[in-house]
């Protein structure tokens, strides 16, 4: 397998279709609305950042998104085809990883190829590759357990990778890392994005984190998860750590600081006016 910047691009697949799509959790009297009324799209190849306060919803939109979870009003489409159940197509990332302890990282990364049948020279090989391109290299015969949390879940990203899905979704991925690291593991994802350029849904519940990363944020209120604001960020790439601190970037995290603020029921801040 060779992996190959234009693929994806070329491809252009990846396009999410969110038509209005609401999702109840829990049962009888303990049913509740967990998100009302989504509505957006994303276009291939975009990074998008979901941002909203725990409890909002991303992670049960991510669970729809991956075919874990039943949507309960709408639609939900990825390249037009509904989302039914979960694919290899639609790879996601945990908080925590979710490799197999007993398996060196190899063939942690090579299972996904196994399970469709690859041969194991072939395999191996595209694990190495992809293993090199998150910056693991020399690491192909550890076990997780060897490995620090950043390392263990830049395996969990070339393990979602080497399947090519059409969209990556991230659950807080970077969220048990103390703040050196997470800020480092950001950098290395956009590098893999630019090299694998993947329609990526990324949620957390970091201001900056989303601004950093995203083309695009996307922010949901409390319960039930409502958008109630979808920003084009403007930052140009390659970004680099010193992106916070600039003028630009303070005040549009200024602008959702005071999004999220807002409590239930009170009338909309008014829309940011463009940069200066
Ligand atoms: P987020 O990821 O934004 O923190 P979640 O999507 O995990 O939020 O959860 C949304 C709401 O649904 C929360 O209030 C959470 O407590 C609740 N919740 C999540 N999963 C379940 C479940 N299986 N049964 C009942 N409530 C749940
Ligand atoms: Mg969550």
């Amino acid at each position: 397998m060779n992996i190959r910047v234009s693929d994806a691009s070329a491809r252009a697949v990846g396009r999410i279709e969110i038509d209005r799509i609401s999702i109840s959790l829990g049962e009888g009297v303990d049913a509740f609305e967990a998100v009302r009324d989504l509505d957006f799209s994303i276009s291939p190849g975009e990074l998008v950042c979901v941002l909203g306060p725990s409890g909002c919803g991303k992670s049960t939109l991510l669970g729809a998104l991956a075919g874990h979870l039943p949507v309960t009003q709408g639609r939900l489409t990825v390249d037009e085809q509904p989302v039914v159940g979960p694919s290899p197509d639609r790879g996601i990332v945990f908080q925590q990883h979710t490799l197999f302890p007993w398996k060196r990282v190899r063939d942690n990364v090579a299972f996904g190829p196994k399970m469709r049948g690859v041969v194991r020279g072939e395999r191996h090989r595209a694990a190495d590759e992809i293993l090199r391109l998150v910056g693991l290299a020399g690491f192909e015969r550890f076990y997780p357990s060897q490995l620090s949390g950043g390392m263990q879940q830049r395996v969990e990203i070339a393990r979602v990778l080497i399947n090519r899905p059409r969209i990556l979704l991230m659950d807080e991925p970077f969220g048990a890392l103390d703040a050196q690291t997470r800020s480092m593991m950001q950098e290395v994802l956009l590098d893999i994005w630019t090299r694998i350029p993947t329609t990526t849904v990324f949620v957390t519940h970091d201001i900056e984190e989303a601004l950093f990363l995203a083309d695009r944020a996307i922010v949901m209120s409390a319960r039930p998860g409502r958008v109630i604001d979808d920003i084009d960020l403007p930052f140009s790439r390659p970004r680099q750590a010193e992106l916070v601190t600039e003028p630009g970037f303070v005040q549009l995290k200024r602008h959702i600081i005071g999004l999220l603020k807002q409590r239930e029921g009170s009338s909309p801040l008014p829309r940011l006016s463009p940069l200066g």
